[in-house]
């Protein structure tokens, strides 16, 4: 006998891995350049040049234990006083090394959070559409429960009256993911600042703290002079979720941290209960070298040359053949509405012409699709041809 959650979660890819699959299966078939895959938020731009140097200085170091022992479960020192130096400058709030518990990534990070904050199997989590699916995992992995409010697919801001009527007493947590995966969108701080009152009214009523979960791996990646809000000089019981998977391009290395700033009410309390629920969920440490690489990167910003061309290209283009898509301001992914048919009807259409998008329906939005242009160029140029022809036009 296994866990049967257990079972369906691992005999059951999710679609986007099914889409990455397939195109690894047709490509082999057709050959790579006849794919068009923009299924995977794999970062095609390779890390900064100081992450390479950073990792040769220290494996050339001989300090063989220091690279590759275990570390103390909330990190190295030298990462906690690198990221709580690095965000103190950035964003004007005293953070201390005892605010920020390194973990193995973002998916670390919201589990542990969400592994945290669960009391019960009543425990809710309010995701906002469109959203990454691999919430509800996390949700549920300690035993809480995830709830979905429907995306405003005007603007993919925040539709407040259906935040409002889906908290209740139940709910531990609101999670927000700005720059946003899938839409690419940020919100501004003027949605930030209705957030915030709407989270300390609800907090009031239910006489509880209703945790803000601020999930974000693409805060650096953001085009033109779009600012990301800092959400806990908003909304003081926010816990940050932070990744290097993407800023720094290294998500197979496994590494980001949670913040748990001194503003969250009994903020030691909930710390503890972060690190017990990462404790509880077999994440001994995040790896020892990859720690001590951005203990010297913290302050190195992405390379958004490729990115930008890509979007760019794909906004022209595509708005020029009469596709809609959502306002991009951040993040590697545009979101597109399917002009004819559900978004699962198009992505078949698509991939009848190896273009892979994923389908909105994962992420909440039936009628929209994926793009994630995280590719080199030349698959964005030879994509465009075949978008033509799936418009019609
Ligand atoms: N959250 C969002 C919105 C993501 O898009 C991803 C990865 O694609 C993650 C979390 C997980 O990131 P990590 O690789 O840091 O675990």
């Amino acid at each position: 006998m296994v866990n049967e959650k257990a079972y369906q979660h691992g005999s059951q890819r999710s679609l986007i891995r099914e889409l990455f699959e397939y195109g690894r299966q047709r490509s082999a078939v057709v050959g790579r350049d006849a794919i068009c895959d923009f299924s995977l938020g794999n970062p095609s731009v390779p890390p900064p040049a100081a992450v390479h140097e950073a990792y040769l200085s220290l494996l050339e170091s001989g300090e063989d234990m220091l690279n590759h022992g275990y570390t103390s479960a909330a990190g190295c020192d030298e990462l906690r006083s690198a990221v709580a130096g690095s965000l103190t400058r950035r964003f004007g709030m005293a953070i201390s090394p005892e605010n920020v518990y390194v973990t193995c990534g973002a998916a670390a990070s919201l589990s542990s959070c969400f592994g945290a904050l669960t009391l019960d199997a009543q425990s809710e989590f309010v995701a906002l559409a469109p959203f990454f699916p691999e919430y509800r995992c996390f949700a549920e992995a300690l035993g809480g429960k995830l709830r979905v409010v429907p995306a405003d697919e005007e603007s993919f801001q925040i539709d407040f009256a259906a935040l409002e009527a889906v908290i209740g007493p139940h709910t531990q947590g609101v999670i927000v993911n700005s720059p946003n995966n899938p839409s690419g969108v940020v919100y501004t701080a003027e949605t930030v600042r209705k957030l915030a009152q709407l989270l300390e009214e609800k907090s009031r009523q239910y006489g509880k703290v209703i945790y803000l979960i601020s999930d974000e791996p693409y805060r650096e990646l953001v085009y033109g002079d779009v600012e990301v809000p800092f959400l806990p000089a908003y909304y003081a019981n926010t816990l940050v979720c932070y990744s290097y998977s993407k800023s720094l391009s290294l998500p197979g290395e496994r590494i980001g941290y949670v913040l748990v700033p001194d503003c969250v009410e009994d903020s030691r309390r909930v710390f503890d209960a972060v690190a017990g629920a990462a404790r509880l969920l077999g994440y001994v440490c995040a790896p020892s070298l990859v720690q001590r690489v951005i203990a010297r990167c913290v302050d190195v910003q992405p390379d958004l040359t490729v990115y930008t061309r890509n979007r760019n290209l794909l906004i022209d283009s595509l708005s020029a053949m009469g596709y809609h898509c959502a306002r991009p301001d951040g993040a590697f992914y545009l979101f597109l509405r399917s002009p004819r048919g559900s978004g699962a009807e198009f992505s078949q259409l698509a991939k009848e012409k190896d273009v892979l998008l994923v389908p909105g329906g994962g992420f909440g939005c039936e009628n929209w699709l994926r793009i994630a242009y995280c590719v080199d160029t030349a698959t964005v140029e030879r994509s465009l041809e075949r978008f033509e022809l799936l418009q019609g036009k």
